[in-house]
């Protein structure tokens, strides 16, 4: 390292430092410290932010005996200036002594911002380093660029670790940080991360790249940088003190995609199958940059949402003939060659539950929407040999698939006349829990409805499907089914079913606020073996029948009303 200013070398910091790094602020000295108390019972590495403080100075005495009492809690001491994206008011001089004071306190580390080392005398960083390691910062909040010019001018200075931060505004903004982290981290102690929505991937694989550790929240709400996810998160669900080189890295890739429940129930099955594998939400804008990311991290499986379902078709080497059929992909697995093949599960979410209740060979069928769902659906129970009726809001759209597929249309005026086995809602209709059906009662003449809406569980259509007796599946089943389908293609391994749906239950409790409602029972069935039957066994008669035993209706849970007050916010 060639430096412009000599210096001493800085006092010796803990051998090993754990890889979660959890930020603390507080308002005053006495919530910081109640807040680091917390958190060092999980985590044993803490960022004081001083600058979060009125006046910083006051929780110096404090944090000297927390750490006193707490002497396997590494710490590093912040106290970021507002013109470099901190919240202290004072002068460089000031962030000197405090920093100082910190080291002194028995912060094994201090951050100095780049900008603040650059009006620094190599007097101030003699005496940071007399008591603490340095960590050199630098954060671009806008992009991530230059990053090697930037740290030509970074290793112009003393530091005991270099911290390079950028803004992630595409995914690939991680492979280029990535690749920096690889190239420096063999000769310099590293730290590399993207911020924002799409810098997940630098957040989780950063270490394996050669980042010594990352940063985490404590709580949501609790960042202290855009993107941070919390440091439960990074341990329980992406199992950061795992991930090596030999981590298998999968996805799921859409456009928004931070409501996806995908990572919680993938990464649950990982755990629970004890795969060394993770799971990303990756927000990605186009699908040029996605599939860079695929070939370059490199990446062995994504799930695919909306709107890239159609547009990931043309960069696929091969797909299964269902996909082609459809007209979309949602899934797909990278080969050791590099090749990726694509699958449509969404097929295996809407058949796997109907074909655990019953047969579908000759059942009749009513397909509501004929859009990508709507498309998955016909195509599946049609290579399964069910009658298949489609209505549709544009009926143009209902007749192509119609003609494409071999499946009839039906018109609207029709329906309180007509009778199936199974009617499905493949609309957005019912969404957000705002009350309304697609169908009325009248035109819902069927053994089952299964709404493949799961937000939230039990829709309208549901509701009106349950108090006229029929048995009822909820979109739930469907995203769970698709969801083992993906894992069996990627792993070869069956899904852990129950884990996924129970974990997908608890999470739509948690962003709902009411206890889950899983219309089938807490259990799934496991995957059927569907027997072959000439006709269905659940027979079509004048007036909607009574359940058979195949087709299992449950008692409707009671009404939601937080979960319908929070879909009119
Ligand atoms: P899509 O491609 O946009 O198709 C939407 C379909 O619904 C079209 O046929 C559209 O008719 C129709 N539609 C939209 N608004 C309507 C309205 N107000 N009244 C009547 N029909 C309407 O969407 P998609 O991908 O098929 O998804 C449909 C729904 O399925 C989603 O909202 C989602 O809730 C659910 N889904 C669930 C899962 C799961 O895992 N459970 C997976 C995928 C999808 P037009 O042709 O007239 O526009």
């Amino acid at each position: 390292m060639s430096s412009v200013i000599a210096t001493i070398p800085s006092r010796p910091m803990p051998l090993r430092l754990p890889r979660i790094c959890v930020a603390v602020a507080g308002s005053s000295p006495a919530e910081l410290l109640e807040k680091a108390e917390a958190v060092a019972r999980d985590n044993p590495f803490i960022e004081f932010r001083l600058d979060y403080l009125k006046q910083p100075a006051l929780a110096l005495p404090r944090i000297k005996s927390f750490l006193g009492s707490h002497t396997y809690v590494a710490a590093i001491g912040t106290c970021r200036r507002a013109a470099n994206g901190g919240k202290f008011k004072g002068s460089v001089a000031a962030e000197v002594d405090l920093l100082v004071k910190a080291g002194q306190a028995g912060c094994h580390l201090v951050d100095v911002e780049l900008q603040s080392a650059q009006s620094m005398k190599a007097a101030d960083f003699n005496k940071i380093r007399a008591h603490a390691g340095l960590v050199l910062s630098f954060h671009d909040f806008k992009s991530t660029k230059k990053l090697n010019e930037t740290f030509a001018t970074m290793q112009q200075y003393p530091a005991d670790i270099f911290k390079v931060v950028g803004t992630a505004t595409n995914l690939y903004d991680n492979v280029t940080m990535m690749k920096f982290l690889e190239q420096q981290s063999h000769d310099h102690k590293m730290v590399g991360i993207c911020m924002g929505e799409q810098g997940l991937i630098s957040r989780v694989l950063g270490l394996r790249a050669g980042s010594m550790f990352t940063f985490g929240a404590l709580s949501p709400g609790e960042e202290t940088a855009p993107g941070q996810v919390t440091a439960k998160e990074l341990r329980d669900a992406y199992r950061i003190e795992n991930v090596d080189a030999a981590t298998r890295v999968y996805g799921v890739a859409g456009d928004p995609v931070e409501h996806s429940l995908s990572p919680q129930m993938m990464n649950a099955a990982f755990r629970r199958e004890n795969l060394n594998s993770v799971y990303l939400a990756l927000h990605a804008k186009n699908v040029d940059d996605l599939v860079k990311c695929v070939r370059d991290i490199p990446m062995h499986g994504l799930s695919i949402t909306m709107p890239f379902k159609q547009e990931i078709l043309e960069h696929l080497d091969n797909c299964e003939p269902l996909c082609q059929k459809a007209g979309a992909c949602n899934t797909v697995i990278r080969s050791a060659d590099g090749k990726l093949y694509g699958f449509n599960t969404d097929v295996a979410g809407i058949t796997r539950p109907l074909e655990a209740r019953l047969h579908l060979v000759n059942a009749r069928i009513l397909v509501l929407g004929a859009g990508g769902a709507g498309r998955a659906a016909v195509f599946g129970l049609r290579e399964r040999g069910a009658q298949v009726f489609i209505l549709n809001r544009t009926p143009q759209t209902a007749q192509k698939l119609a003609r494409e597929s071999g499946a009839k249309t039906v018109r609207r005026d029709d329906l309180k006349k007509m009778e199936f086995d199974v009617i499905i809602n493949a609309t957005p209709v019912g969404m957000g829990g705002n009350g309304k059906s697609v169908i009325d009662e009248k035109e819902m003449n069927a053994r089952l409805a299964f709404d493949l809406v799961y937000n939230p569980i039990e829709t309208r259509f549901l509701q009106i499907a349950r108090a006229k007796g029929m048995a009822v599946v909820s979109g739930v089943e469907m995203f769970v089914h698709q969801g083992a389908r993906q894992f069996e293609i990627w792993t070869g391994k069956p899904a852990p079913l129950n884990e996924m749906h129970q974990v997908v239950l608890a999470e739509l409790q948690n962003r709902w606020g009411k206890p889950p409602a899983s219309p089938n029972g807490r259990e799934l069935k496991p995957e059927p073996k569907p027997e072959p039957a000439p006709t269905p066994k659940v027979e079509v008669k004048a007036a909607p029948a009574k359940p058979t035993a195949k087709v299992v209706a449950k008692p409707a849970p009671k009404p939601a009303k937080k979960a319908a007050k929070k879909a009119k916010r």
